[in-house]
C-alpha cells in the first residue's frame, strides 16, 4: 500500500514538472519576422544603363570611344597616345602602356577588348595584352589580368586569357574568335597594407570574362612577375593599366570601359 502511495506522488510529481515547463513555455514571445528586418540605411539609388555591359548612373566611364582624355602615357604621364577611331582606341605598341589619370582602391571594371581577325604568331606572342587591376609602376608592374588570344591558341594556362598571369588558371576558357568583342567585369578588391608596409589583407579579384566566371575571389599572392615568384610592396590607390605587349602580332583595340568606385 505504502508503494503504491510513494509512486502516486511520483507520478503526480512528474505531471506537475510537465505542466509548469509547458507554462514556462507559453510565456516564451513568439518570434516574430519583423524581428529580422532591416529598414536602414537605405541603398541608394544607381539608374542601370538601358541594356546590360552600358555604365550605369553612377559609373566613371573611362573610354566612350572618342577620346583618351581619361588617360596618359604611364612612362612619363603625357598625353595618352593610342589610336581612336571608330568609336575603339587600338594599342600604339611603340608608344607603351597608359594608364588612367584617377587612382582606384576598390572597384568594379567593365572592359571590351577585340584582338583582330588577322591576329598572327603563336602563344604568348598572339594578341597580348593585358590590363593591371592596379599599377605600381609603368613598365608592367601591379596586377595583371591577362588578355591573350586564348581561341585555339595553346600556352601556359596561368598565362591564358582571364589568368591573373601567372598566378590563377581560369576556370574555363570562354575566349570568343578574334575578330568578335570580348568582355571583362571585374570586382578588384586592393590589397591593404599595416603602417610599417607589411600586408594586413592581400587584393581579391573576381573576373567574369564574356559573362562567364573564370576567378572567384580569388587571393592574390602579389604584384606579378615575369620571372619569379610574386610577392607584395606596399602601396596606396593606383591607376588602371593597360598593356602595349611588345609582340609582334597586330594590336588589339579596346571599347566601353568604366568603373564604380566601391569604397
Ligand atoms: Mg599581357
Amino acid at each position: 500500500m505504502r508503494l503504491v502511495i510513494w509512486v502516486s506522488i511520483a507520478f503526480t510529481s512528474i505531471i506537475s514538472c510537465i505542466v509548469m515547463l509547458e507554462g514556462q513555455q507559453d510565456q516564451t514571445p513568439t518570434p516574430k519576422p519583423e524581428e529580422t528586418e532591416v529598414w536602414s540605411p537605405v541603398p541608394r539609388v544607381v539608374t542601370p544603363a538601358p541594356e546590360c555591359g552600358a555604365p550605369p548612373s553612377d559609373a566613371i566611364v573611362l573610354f566612350d570611344g572618342k577620346n583618351l582624355d581619361q588617360w596618359v602615357s604611364s612612362g612619363d604621364k603625357s598625353p595618352a597616345q593610342w589610336v581612336v577611331a571608330n568609336g575603339v582606341m587600338t594599342v600604339n605598341k611603340s608608344a607603351g602602356n597608359i594608364e588612367t589619370k584617377r587612382k582606384f582602391r576598390d572597384y568594379q571594371l567593365h572592359i571590351e577588348w577585340r584582338v583582330p581577325a588577322n591576329v598572327t604568331g603563336t602563344g604568348q606572342a598572339r594578341g597580348n595584352s593585358g590590363v593591371f587591376l592596379a599599377a605600381t609602376a609603368s613598365k608592367d608592374g601591379g596586377y595583371e589580368l591577362q588578355v591573350l588570344d586564348s581561341y585555339n591558341n595553346q600556352t601556359y594556362v596561368n598565362g591564358m586569357a582571364g589568368s591573373i598571369y601567372k598566378q590563377a588558371i581560369p576556370f574555363v576558357n570562354a575566349t570568343r574568335k578574334p575578330g568578335e568583342w570580348q568582355t571583362y567585369d571585374v570586382v578588384w578588391q586592393a590589397p591593404v597594407f599595416n603602417q610599417d608596409g607589411d600586408l594586413k589583407t592581400p587584393a581579391y579579384v573576381t573576373v567574369l570574362f564574356n559573362g562567364v566566371l573564370v576567378q572567384n575571389h580569388f587571393a592574390v599572392r602579389g604584384e606579378t612577375r615575369y620571372i619569379g615568384q610574386p610577392y607584395y610592396k606596399a602601396h596606396g590607390p593606383e591607376p588602371i593599366m593597360l598593356q602595349a605587349h611588345g609582340d609582334p602580332s597586330p594590336p588589339i583595340s579596346f571599347r566601353n570601359i568604366w568603373a564604380r568606385e566601391l569604397d
